[in-house]
């Protein structure tokens, strides 16, 4: 599907529902959207627009209940199992939004980021990466000996380990005080600098200034891309546009006549004469 090789994440029309007929919640409604290698993407929008949502699929963890996720060229939605575990294991690293569900109770610290490592045949010194997050002193620690912040970021670190091609990370920084929050962020730079898409989600503007491209979320749906260019409003694969809350009450019946002249297309209320 994705023929641009800077792509390493391709979504198309993809919706994600949750639950039953009777109480269904549609939490994402239709994303188009390409997470590029080398850049680190951040997606913001309030609590329940879909983050966390679009970062299971980007990470291969989820399937979508419609359309299309391409990771590494792989379709997420029809791969096999073990297909995508090993996609998961090498390829594509996941820090949950609960760090502490992608940590093992009876592994120490060091012992996490020696796992990481083998599972992407990686060689490194794990010691460096412990004292760089600020983590010495509790490298021989278990989890449950660990506060959420460092849980965090030793989450972090186990996904940063042996260049993951793509790294996901559902608000990496959430628990953590300004210091460790900029040493997670310098960590996940480093490995969008050397060639990695790196997709974070934050509603943090510690984390916004850090990034290359920001995807805005509003309701499931993706409202606004902003990068190097400045800012753009999203048009989906169906022509579906999200106004901005401030051109939206422009619309008070949510009907717009749509005209198209040489200077663009133009949004009118249906009762103006204009
Ligand atoms: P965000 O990360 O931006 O807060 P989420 O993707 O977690 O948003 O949630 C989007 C919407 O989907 C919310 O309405 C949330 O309640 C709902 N949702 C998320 N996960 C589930 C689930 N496992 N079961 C039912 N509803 C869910
Ligand atoms: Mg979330």
């Amino acid at each position: 599907m994705a023929t641009d090789d800077r792509v390493a994440v391709a979504c198309r029309s993809v919706v994600r529902v949750y639950g039953r007929a009777t109480e269904e919640t549609q939490a994402l409604k239709g994303i188009d959207a390409e997470i590029h290698r080398g850049q680190l993407t951040v997606v913001t929008g309030p609590s329940g627009s879909g983050k966390s949502s679009l970062l299971s699929l980007v990470a291969a963890r989820d399937e979508p209940s419609a359309g299309w996720v391409e990771v590494l060229g792989v379709d997420v939605g029809g791969a096999s199992p073990r297909q995508l575990r090993s996609l998961r294991r090498t390829r594509v690293s996941w820090v949950p939004q609960r760090a502490s569900a992608a940590l093992f109770p009876h592994l120490t610290v060091l012992d996490h980021l020696s796992q990481a490592a083998s599972w992407r045949s990686a060689r490194v010194d794990p010691r460096e990466l412990v004292a760089r997050l600020g983590l010495t002193g509790c490298g021989d620690r278990r989890p449950a000996a660990h506060s959420g912040g460092e849980q965090q970021r030793v989450a972090v670190a186990m996904a940063a380990v042996g260049r993951p091609e793509v790294l996901v990370a559902d608000e990496p920084t959430a628990e953590l005080d300004a210091e460790h929050a900029e040493a997670v962020l310098m960590l996940l730079a480093d490995v969008a600098a050397r060639g990695g898409a790196v997709v974070v989600s934050s509603h943090d503007p510690r984390v916004v200034r850090h990034a290359d491209r920001v995807l805005h979320l509003r309701h499931g749906v993706l409202a606004e891309e902003r990068g190097s260019g400045g800012s753009v409003t999203f048009i989906d694969s169906s022509g579906r546009v999200q106004l901005p809350p401030e051109a939206l009450e422009a619309f008070p019946d949510q009907r717009a006549v749509v005209r198209i002249d040489d200077d663009g297309v133009h949004l009118t209320r249906p009762d103006d004469p204009s």
